[in-house]
């Protein structure tokens, strides 16, 4: 399989795609087509071989022993009870993505991308030393240090919007260890961090001076080939397990709602459709920064308005990278036209796409938003009736899948990506519950959390409060550079 980028371009290999993460044009790359996976036998399969399987179709250039042994080593040590298990709750599946190391859904490829590297490198014949570098908005950075951590020719360094993430998100990622890990927290929100990041990537002096020094940057972010391609595999899952628990008869299609910052789990959904799952129609939940729902609705993607803070930060963001390669696909792979409305982005803040466009976008895609207060009102009612516990995030794809019940009929069964585990976001999950927390530290509420419902905290949360801080970087958004070259010893 070959991979082009969204912006025109040569056609690559899986492996330089993974590799390099961005393509040199500051596009996406994308596979050249969408291979057919079969439902057929999807019920007798163990996540794994599903996994292998999917794998397999689009990294034709390894082995099918190096694809299954990598998704054994992913998903077996890692995700001890279960991988993604799908929870009922009335007519909604709630596909629990976040039994992996840092209790969320980046877990899912976080710990699958960095075999996958290692794979690709050696195929390319490049013995450069890796430097992930990676901008988050919490669950990211956490993720991806867990992935990276210790693997030998890589050194991984995460940018975070230092007042922008939870507390537990931030103690999470200032406790990792390892000898290859640095993580800095940034003086802006995660759009500074992000087009720093981006910044970084483009500087093409400071990538001169990093291949002089046998290293080469690479993105973890889910602007990678390799992050969306193991999210394709959980739908595919979870709707076999919905098949299995009789809540759709095989080959009928689903809806499936996902709470939504950068577009990445939400494409992967759109590309496993592509695949030939039999899913009618994706919904795209937003909170208050709720750019996605407007371009939805109206055809204008408009990034010139604050960002706000909200009670599901991972979703705060206003410039939503991989939007881009599903309007890719959309305009039928039309590079000229995609690298036209992003070069609009960036120099006004704002493009339109033409009516035909709008119209395939509204097929495919709805777009609802749920703000901070209805997702705390969510979280109230659907513990009170279910003792389920939904984190701010899911709690946001809730609501909207209950609104558009409301708005378009109860027509098809819906598949829910749940994409964190309520404990990483304990204030607002308590708050939402009505208990008062003002008093109490950060640190505690997993545990009055706990207390109160006895739903338990994940074993690797409940271990962070006593972990040592070994992370005390900080810098101005206009310093990023300087602490990458500080720490790479570049200056
Ligand atoms: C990253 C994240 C999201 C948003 O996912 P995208 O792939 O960026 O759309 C939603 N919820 C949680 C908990 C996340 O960590």
């Amino acid at each position: 399989m070959e991979y082009f980028s969204t912006r025109g371009g040569e056609k690559v290999s899986a492996s330089l795609a993974i590799q390099e993460g961005l393509a040199p044009d500051g596009g996406l790359y994308v596979p050249a087509r969408f291979p057919a996976y079969s439902i057929e036998e999807i019920c007798d399969k163990s996540y794994v071989e599903m996994a292998a399987g999917i794998f397999s179709l689009y990294l034709r250039e390894f082995s099918p022993e190096q694809i299954a042994e990598a998704a054994v080593n992913a998903y077996l040590p890692n995700f001890p009870k279960a991988v993604a298990p799908c929870v009922g709750l009335g007519d909604t599946g709630v596909l629990e993505l976040w039994h992996g190391p840092t209790a969320a859904f980046k877990d899912m490829a976080l710990q699958v991308l960095p075999r996958l590297m290692k794979l690709a490198g050696s195929r390319c014949g490049n013995d450069r030393e890796l430097v992930v570098l990676t901008a988050t908005s919490g669950d990211t950075g956490k993720a991806a240090l867990e992935g990276f951590k210790d693997v030998p020719g890589v050194k991984i360094i995460v940018f975070y919007p230092k007042d922008g993430v939870s507390a537990t998100q931030e103690l999470q990622m200032r406790t990792t260890g390892g000898s290859n890990t640095y993580v800095i927290g940034v003086e802006g929100n995660f759009d500074d961090c992000q087009t720093g990041v981006k910044a970084l990537f483009a500087d093409a002096g400071l990538n001169r001076q990093l291949a002089e020094n046998g290293k080469q940057f690479t993105s973890a972010n889910s602007i990678n080939w390799g992050r969306l391609l193991p999210q394709i595999v959980y739908y595919y899952y979870g709707y076999s397990q919905m098949c299995r628990a009789g809540r759709v008869e095989l080959g009928a299609p689903i809806d499936i709602a996902v709470p939504t910052g950068n577009f990445g789990n939400i494409l992967a959904a759109w590309y496993a459709k592509k695949m030939g799952l039999p899913v009618h129609r994706l919904l795209c939940a937003s909170n208050e920064n709720d750019v996605l729902t407007e371009v939805l609705t109206t055809g204008v993607y408009n990034s010139r308005r604050p960002l706000l803070k909200t009670t599901s930060p991972s979703m705060d963001i206003l410039v939503s990278s991989n939007f881009e390669r599903f309007l890719f696909d959309l305009s039928g792979n039309n590079a000229e036209m995609t690298a036209q409305w992003f070069r609009d982005l960036r120099e006004s803040g704002r493009f339109t796409v033409e009516p035909p466009i709008l119209a395939a976008m509204q097929e495919a895609v709805y777009g609802g938003k749920a703000d901070s207060a209805q997702a705390a009102a969510t979280i109230k009612k659907v513990y009170d009736e279910y003792g389920y516990l939904l984190d701010p995030h899911t709690a946001v794809g809730y609501t909207v899948v209950e609104e558009y019940w409301r708005s378009h009929g109860r027509e098809y069964p819906v598949l829910l990506a749940s994409t964190a585990n309520p404990y990483k976001f304990s204030q607002a999950v308590l708050e939402a519950l009505g208990l008062h927390v003002e008093n109490v530290r950060e640190t505690d509420m997993p545990q009055l959390l706990e207390d109160h419902t006895g739903v338990p905290i994940p074993e690797s949360l409940r271990q962070i409060a006593s972990l040592p801080v070994r992370h005390n970087r900080f810098c101005a958004k206009d310093k990023m550079r300087d602490t990458v070259t500080d720490i790479l010893r570049l200056a």
